[in-house]
């Protein structure tokens, strides 16, 4: 089993149907989905997952922004996986994103930037837990 982190398809490229094209970045970069499922994140929950950024001037934006409609949750396996997915997905401002990156290709602006990624190992287990049961993480596909 190679390690794990954890990925939101955030809800502007559901809304602007990039899941599809989001999966197959995903895929083609080796990660294996472990688990996956649809979700409207409630204002509750956006603020307990994002709760470390309380402070932060745009906090309240964002947890608009991640409860305005359905995003697709994902646990993902690979060896070195936190830094690997972040380096598949770029750095947080669009604008900065190297080439081919997910939000290069499909964010929006630093705030609708497409996807999530886990900064730390112990964060993505956490937030694997957030969301997931342990019955629905499929590992060894
Ligand atoms: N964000 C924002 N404005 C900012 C910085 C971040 O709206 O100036 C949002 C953005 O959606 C980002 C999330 O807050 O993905 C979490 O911020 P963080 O610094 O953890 O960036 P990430 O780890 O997602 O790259
Ligand atoms: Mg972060």
């Amino acid at each position: 089993m190679g390690n794990r982190t954890f990925a939101i398809i955030k809800p502007d490229a559901v809304r602007n149907g990039n899941t599809g094209k989001i999966y197959d970045k995903i895929l083609k970069a080796d990660f294996k989905i472990i688990a996956a499922k649809l979700l409207k994140l409630t204002k509750a929950q956006a603020e307990e997952f994002y709760a470390i950024h309380k402070q932060r001037p745009f906090y309240d934006e964002l947890i608009n922004f991640m409860s305005s409609g359905a995003c697709m949750i994902l646990a993902l396996e690979k060896d070195n996986a936190v830094a690997s997915w972040r380096e598949t997905i770029g750095v947080t401002d669009p604008k900065e994103a190297a080439e081919g990156t997910i939000r290069k290709d499909f964010a929006t602006n630093v705030q609708e930037n497409a996807v999530h990624g886990s900064d730390s190992d112990e964060n993505a287990e956490k937030e694997i837990g957030f969301f997931f049961t342990q019955s629905e993480l499929i590992a060894n596909q």
